[in-house]
């Protein structure tokens, strides 16, 4: 069969490289430069690997990605880094047991109560029954009022503003259940690795058109037996002529975009922590992770990487800030952690992935889009697609291969 890929993210590559194998003919369409999606990276001279415009890692039990690595031979780098909190002022640990047993600002009672919800919350394998509760109450109800604010509810409006009360307690569960203390990260970065998996794409015939927007879709159906859509569904539905009904359905669930700014600089920002969540309201951002605690910083010819992390709704006024507006919005708050690293900021850069984050709402089941589509011949898969686990290169794989095999078999 004569397939067109659109969109050369994880899913894309994934679907691509699953139905080489099975012997198609297959054609990927991409419209930026380079492969990789909003795992894409980009270089500097002074540096020997390749660098994601938004912090990346993989957790040890993201087994497709991990896989795929292993068959095409690219090397994954193991490690155990420091995640932290940044409360009151102060950075203290908060990744295992020792650490919510210590942690300073709420009463026994409550830490051990944290403590073993967070633990039974492991322990659940059959997310279903947890279907319907919203996050924020359950929290609020298990692990009390004064976790709940103190930790969980800035952390909760931070990665969804305005729909904090509505997430669905199967995503907060996911994102309990999923994480592992050790971290993992491909060699030469994520770029490298999509190029690698690109390469062998090639090897095995498949045609990469890098640069290549498709506008309207009606225009590739005449030279293509199937195709795959791997947009987000907003997307999809501007360049394709759906069915109002399953347009709105496609289109009804919330996105917000990640806004991530990179400073690149002479000296370490942070002690050891590569990922402080930020707790503090106040602050004009949810999250920092120090890349360079996690990987070597030999790899970026010595220098120090920090990611600023932010997710935004369309309209909000930082996503109209250029580079040096956020940073000036940002310094007061930087330096409160780290009172001089200005006078080691080399330079820095911004970055918007588009759609980035979807809204996981209490509702979220019934939105599920489905792998076939009204349209003849369509298909569609994208990370609106991955639930309850977080959107993730490791799903976006997952994504592929099944999209693949239906594709294969129909
Ligand atoms: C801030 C942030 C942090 C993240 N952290 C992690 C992490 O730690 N670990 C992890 O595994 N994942 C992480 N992710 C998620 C991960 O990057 C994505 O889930 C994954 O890359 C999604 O892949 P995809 O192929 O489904 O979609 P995308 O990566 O969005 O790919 C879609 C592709 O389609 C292209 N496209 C769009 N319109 C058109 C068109 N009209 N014609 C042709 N091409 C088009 C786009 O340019 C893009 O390349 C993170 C994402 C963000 C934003």
């Amino acid at each position: 069969m004569r397939i067109a890929i659109l969109g050369a993210g994880f899913t894309g590559l994934s679907a691509a490289y699953q139905l080489l194998k099975k012997g198609h003919d297959v054609t990927i369409f991409e419209k930026e430069n380079s492969l990789g999606g909003l795992a894409v990276g980009f270089s500097d001279p002074n540096w020997d690997w390749t660098l994601e415009r938004a912090y990346h890692h993989w957790f040890t039990n993201d087994d497709a990605i991990l896989k795929l690595a292993g068959e095409i031979n690219h090397k994954v780098i193991i490690k155990r880094p420091s995640t932290d909190i940044f409360i009151k002022g102060k950075t203290l640990p908060f990744d295992n047991a020792l650490s919510l047993l210590s942690f300073p600002h709420l009463p026994i009672v409550d830490r051990i109560r944290m403590g073993m919800v967070i633990f039974y919350l492991k322990q659940i394998n059959n997310y279903k029954k947890l279907e319907g509760k919203k996050a924020a109450n359950w929290i609020r109800k298990w692990m009390g009022e004064k976790a709940f604010s103190l930790i969980w509810d800035p952390l909760l409006s931070g990665k969804f503003g305005e729909y904090k009360n509505q997430i669905a307690l199967t995503w907060f569960w996911a994102r309990i259940k999923k994480r592992t203390p050790k971290l993992a990260y491909p060699e030469g970065g994520f770029q490298m690795f999509a190029d690698h998996l690109g390469a062998e794409i090639k090897k095995l015939g498949g045609k990469i058109l890098l640069n290549t927007e498709v506008k309207n879709i009606e225009d590739l159906k005449k030279e293509y037996d199937k195709i795959i859509v791997t947009l987000p569904s907003p997307v999809f539905a501007k360049i394709a002529n759906l069915p109002q009904g399953y347009k709105k359905r496609i289109t009804s669930i919330p996105h917000l975009h990640a806004q991530v700014l990179i400073l690149i600089l002479k000296k370490p920002f942070m002690n050891k922590t590569y990922w402080l969540n930020i707790t503090d309201k106040n602050f004009p951002f949810l999250v920092l992770a120090e890349h360079t605690n996690f990987m070597n910083p030999k790899n970026y010819g010595g220098q120090h990487i920090l990611y600023i992390g932010n997710y935004l709704p369309q309209n909000h006024p930082y996503l109209k800030m250029d580079a040096d507006e956020l940073l000036k919005k940002f310094d007061p708050f930087l330096r409160k952690i780290n009172p001089t690293y200005h006078s080691s900021l080399i330079t820095h850069h911004l970055f918007v992935g588009p759609f980035a984050q979807p809204v996981v709402t209490v509702d979220y089941p019934k939105k599920i889009p489905a792998f076939k589509t009204p349209l003849k011949s369509i298909y569609l898969a994208n990370l609106d697609m991955v639930y309850p686990w977080d959107r993730g290169t490791n799903y976006a794989v997952e994504l592929g291969r099944q999209v693949a095999s239906i594709v294969s078999d129909e």
